[in-house]
């Protein structure tokens, strides 16, 4: 029997959450990866989002809001519209309806002699802010909220029970999955969400990071227990990304002063640090 871990990865159709898509299915995941719409997942491409490097890699794609929580968590069949990338030829990339986690007894793909399970996952997608808070539309004030806090709680909850099972099949027999890696949540965090980052502008961005920070803090408290890890990352600037480019100017202008002096991150490096961190000193 074949053993392929999977990974999970928000906000994978640009930036970090691509780059960290990619370094994962080079290291021989398979991936989900999660954009908003239909077409922003139509974007996704196999040699850059996604790599084939054995031939059990099976990856998909699927079209999720995640700012509009909790509707999305209601959606009682776990179904999405997707694409399901079965292999690295054009014939192979099939639009569908598809599951983000798999049903009890069944499996995310059905191939014979291999096991899919969800051993990663990754908060990645994230939006920013475009003014100061009193100028800032509730709506939007959910947005950020929904998509940057709250969404990572409900997809930490329905990760950690699948990895549950994971890790009781693994201890029951004995650890006898190849290259196993206990399984594991990053949230991508920021320094905007650290209590000494205090810029004009960024105000529920930063409230929204610091929540979960603090929550992943809390959350490894629960459930390293059961032999799951969490842990969050809070990079600085990190270039290249579409991230800033809808800030406020001032606000903007401030952010880059105060991060003067502090390196400036690409999203590759961070690609490596969840790999690292993920993977310690194991490899698949
Ligand atoms: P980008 O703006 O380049 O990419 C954002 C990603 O989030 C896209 O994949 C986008 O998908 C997805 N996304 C946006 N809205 C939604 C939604 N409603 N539902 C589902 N997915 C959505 O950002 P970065 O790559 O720069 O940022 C990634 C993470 O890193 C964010 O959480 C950010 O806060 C954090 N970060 C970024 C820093 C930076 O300087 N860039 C610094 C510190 C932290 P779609 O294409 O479908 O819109």
């Amino acid at each position: 029997m074949n053993h392929i871990p999977v990974a999970v990865v928000t906000g994978a159709t640009r930036g970090i959450g691509k780059a960290i898509a990619s370094r994962l299915s080079k290291e021989g995941m398979s991936c989900i990866l999660i954009g908003s719409t239909k077409q922003s997942i139509a974007q996704i491409k196999v040699q850059e989002h996604l790599h084939f490097v054995n031939p059990y890699q099976k990856h998909r794609a699927l079209a999720i809001d995640l700012s509009q929580w909790p509707q999305w968590t209601l959606n009682s069949k776990g179904i999405y519209s997707g694409i399901d990338f079965q292999g690295d030829t054009s014939d192979k990339i099939i639009p569908g309806q598809y599951r983000l986690f798999p049903k009890v007894n069944q499996q995310l793909w059905e191939t014979p002699r291999t096991q899919y399970y969800i051993s990663l996952l990754v908060n990645c997608a994230g939006i920013s802010q475009h003014s100061l808070s009193v100028r800032t539309p509730t709506e939007q004030i959910a947005r950020i909220m929904n998509l940057n806090f709250a969404s990572c709680v409900s997809l930490s909850n329905l990760s950690i029970k699948h990895m549950m099972k994971t890790v009781r099949q693994d201890l029951s027999s004995k650890h006898c999955i190849p290259g196993y890696v206990p399984p594991c949540i990053i949230n991508i965090s920021s320094i905007l969400g650290e209590p000494k980052m205090t810029i004009p502008g960024t105000t529920i961005y930063s409230a929204s990071k610091a929540a979960l920070t603090q929550y992943t803090r809390a959350l490894t408290q629960e459930i390293t227990t059961w032999g799951i890890r969490a842990e969050s990352i809070s990079p600085g600037l990190v270039t290249g990304t579409d991230m800033t480019n809808e800030m406020d100017p001032i606000a903007k202008a401030q952010l880059v002063d105060s991060l003067i002096g502090l390196p400036t991150h690409t999203p590759n490096e961070i690609a490596t640090e969840v790999w690292k961190i993920y993977s310690g000193n194991n490899s698949l």
